[in-house]
């Protein structure tokens, strides 16, 4: 996949949309599915080979508010950690963990421009989360204006758009901007991460927000980015706030 997607900008101008389309949608239409993850023939109508379905490593029985793995399930879905200090979201539901294939199609979607994993981890996001109360909006965590123009594309957006199609729920990215510029999360530690995000996101509308949102992002780590988002659309008088993601990392 060529990376020229990187340096495409303004963001999506009709050429840059013209230029996913040939890369991504189009080939689809010439040739059949293959296996993102190793080049085997895809099944199922995945990118995916049958082996590489098979082992993915969806989400074991987590923590309904902070979805990490409950080492022995008791029966109560809270760990102890967000019973003492509950989080700001409600639920957070993970399609998978952070681990192999995810680590390298996350990746390979977030900063070299391959949509096609993109679509492929949207589509595991619908196929885990079809079951689960359905909220009245999916908001994706937006990207600062100075980052998407870098990047060309927003990937929290791009996995949002065909989720909410696929499980017919409104996308409403109007709703959160991110109105200071942080620096990566990746670079920071926690307690640098909590302090990098003070108010770095806003609620710019005055309508009444939905009751029930669901924040979309690619990764969860430590929740840092996804608990900043909740509190300003709590602050901002939603009820309930719970965050989807593709992946948990540990
Ligand atoms: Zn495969
Ligand atoms: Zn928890």
């Amino acid at each position: 996949m060529p990376d020229t997607v990187n340096q495409a900008g303004p963001a999506y101008g009709i050429r840059e949309r013209i230029g996913f389309w040939l890369r991504n949608d189009a080939t689809r239409l010439l040739f059949p599915s293959v296996c993102l993850a190793c080049g085997e023939p895809g099944v199922d109508g995945l990118d995916l080979c049958a082996d590489c379905l098979a082992a993915l490593p969806w989400q074991p029985p987590s923590c309904i508010r902070c979805a990490l793995p409950l080492r022995i399930p008791t029966g109560d879905d809270t760990c102890a950690a967000c019973m003492l200090d509950p989080p700001p979201l409600a639920a957070t539901r993970a399609a998978c963990l952070y681990d192999a294939p995810l680590d390298r199609l996350l990746p390979r979607f977030k900063f070299h421009g391959d949509l096609a994993a993109g679509r492929l981890l949207s589509q595991l996001m619908a196929r885990a989360f079809s079951g689960v109360p359905r909220p009245d909006a999916l908001v994706p965590v937006p990207l600062h204006r100075a980052r998407l123009r870098r990047r060309g594309y927003d990937q929290a957006l791009e996995l949002a758009r065909p989720l909410a199609g696929a499980l017919d729920i409104a996308l409403r990215p109007d709703l959160l901007v991110r109105q200071r510029h942080t620096q990566p999360q990746s670079t920071l530690d926690a307690a640098t991460r909590r302090e990098n995000l003070v108010d770095a996101f806003v609620v710019p509308g005055t309508e009444p927000l939905p009751a029930h949102i669901a924040l979309v992002d690619d990764v969860m780590t430590t929740g840092a980015t996804l608990h900043a988002a909740a509190e300003a659309l709590l602050d901002a008088g939603a009820a309930r706030v719970d965050a989807w993601v593709c992946g948990r990392a540990l």
